[in-house]
């Protein structure tokens, strides 16, 4: 699935414009602006936006599609959405049984409680509208002194909140969508962000290697919801502090904004042929949050990894992908249908096969995160060397060792629960 939730431009008026551009400049005038603008950090972070570009309607990614567009809805997507509420539906194939059920929706329960909490006023907290925290602004600001040092106590903040990246990125208007939904009947309604934002602090939450390894299974979707839960108890935690501080915060995760731009310019990682940030520290298994905020910080300059090159050579997510939904081609601009962004050159997926994938299992997959050769524990030298090997010149070497490995093969989730069982699981 799309991580980054894309969608192909919305040629009609934009319900709401981000507050810091004029809605009366014309398209090619704000492209010409980003152009000069971004142009060089772009380079050294490997984004290549073209004369097409436009950002992105939210409305078109899958997950609101799943709702409005009668080409995606159907009875299935019901069920798929509401197999994740409560006890869902087991069956009796592994992974799939009612303790795998529980364990998964168990895992999504704070972010849930969250998103739903204003639903009646046509938000869904998080994913179709920012995270809301009961701190105001204060109404005095404190004096930041060296921005510098500023900078490094918010990251350590952000990790004493329980983040395991941080990273910091200008704000940047073409990754913000068109407009926010209103769920009461998916319209485009004015996102509101506060004025004047200039920052984003792009937090990364790492997967649980263990159950990732068990993909496709709902056993192996507590990975996934686990984060999502984390995520939003830090990002309200991160918000309040800064906006009791004297400044403006607003949290995020899939709402708002795309987060991989954010996340590969705030230096936390290079982006794959999987649709996924690759970071040093976890590979491919992170989800990402950010906090959009007015407080002074240092940016961070995007890395070159070199796993675009090791991408370049390998198509093991997209050989893996059931319903071939992953490229194997270079990376090109174009939508493949509705639910890709236009005129950013990228290896793009195909998020209707994808989520028709999911669908069809009734859960999330993420075969491609399972698959890739970065995604190890790191816990050990070994998987430090993969990644050195890997993103330089012996890479095929890297490629190699990997095939051999048997690293990717997956787990079945009845070991996963025997070991469970075990006195010395966490050691
Ligand atoms: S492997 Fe699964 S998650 Fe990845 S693109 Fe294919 S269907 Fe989607
Ligand atoms: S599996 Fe290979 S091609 Fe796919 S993201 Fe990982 S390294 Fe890149």
């Amino acid at each position: 699935m799309s991580r980054d939730q894309e969608s192909q431009p919305d040629t009609g008026s934009p319900a709401g414009w981000p507050s810091n551009q004029a809605p009366e400049d014309s398209i090619s005038d704000r492209r010409a602006a980003w152009q000069a603008r971004y142009a060089e950090s772009d380079a050294l972070a490997g984004i290549e936006v073209d004369e097409n570009f436009e950002p992105f309607n939210q409305r078109d990614d899958m997950f609101a599609r799943a709702f409005w567009d009668e080409s995606i809805r159907s009875d299935a997507t019901f069920a798929f959405f509401k197999g994740h509420q409560g006890s869902g539906y087991p069956r009796r194939a592994a992974g799939f049984t009612q303790k795998d059920i529980a364990l998964r929706n168990a895992s999504w329960s704070i972010s849930d409680l969250v998103s739903a909490r204003s639903a009646s006023e046509g938000k869904r907290e998080g994913f179709q509208a920012p995270i809301e925290v009961a701190s105001r602004v204060a109404k005095t600001k404190i004096e930041i002194g060296d921005t510098q040092a500023f900078t490094h106590e918010i990251k350590n903040l952000a990790k004493l909140f329980g983040a395991d990246l941080v990273g910091i990125t200008d704000y940047d208007e073409r990754w913000i969508y068109k407009s926010r939904i209103d769920i009461r009947g998916f319209k485009d309604v004015p996102h509101n962000l506060p004025e004047g934002m200039t920052h984003v602090i792009v937090m990364g939450h790492s997967m649980d290697h263990d159950l990732v390894q068990t993909y496709p299974s709902a056993l192996a979707g507590a990975a996934t919801g686990r984060e999502y839960s984390h995520e939003t108890a830090i990002v309200i935690q991160l918000v309040s502090y800064i906006r009791n501080l004297g400044f403006e915060a607003v949290g995020s995760m899939n709402d708002t904004g795309l987060v991989i731009p954010f996340a590969v310019k705030a230096g936390l990682g290079e982006y794959g042929r999987n649709q996924m940030v690759i970071t040093p520290e976890y590979g491919p298994r992170v989800r990402f949050s950010k906090i959009f905020t007015n407080l002074p910080l240092k940016i961070d300059i995007p890395k070159r990894l070199g796993i675009t090159e090791y991408c370049n050579e390998c198509t093991v997510c997209a050989d893996a992908c059931p319903p071939k939904a992953l490229p194997f081609r270079a990376p090109e601009a174009g939508p493949v249908n509705r639910s890709n962004i236009r005129g950013v050159r990228k290896w793009t997926a195909n998020c209707e096969k994808c989520f028709g994938y999911w669908v069809k299992i009734g859960t999330d997959c993420a075969i491609c995160m399972r698959v890739c050769p970065f995604n190890r524990p790191y816990k050990g030298w070994t998987d430090r060397l993969f990644f050195k090997l890997a993103t330089s010149r012996f890479r095929g070497l890297a490629r190699l060792w990997d095939k051999k490995s048997g690293r990717g093969e997956r787990v079945k989730p009845g070991s996963w629960w025997s070991r469970l069982a075990a006195p010395d699981f966490w050691r």
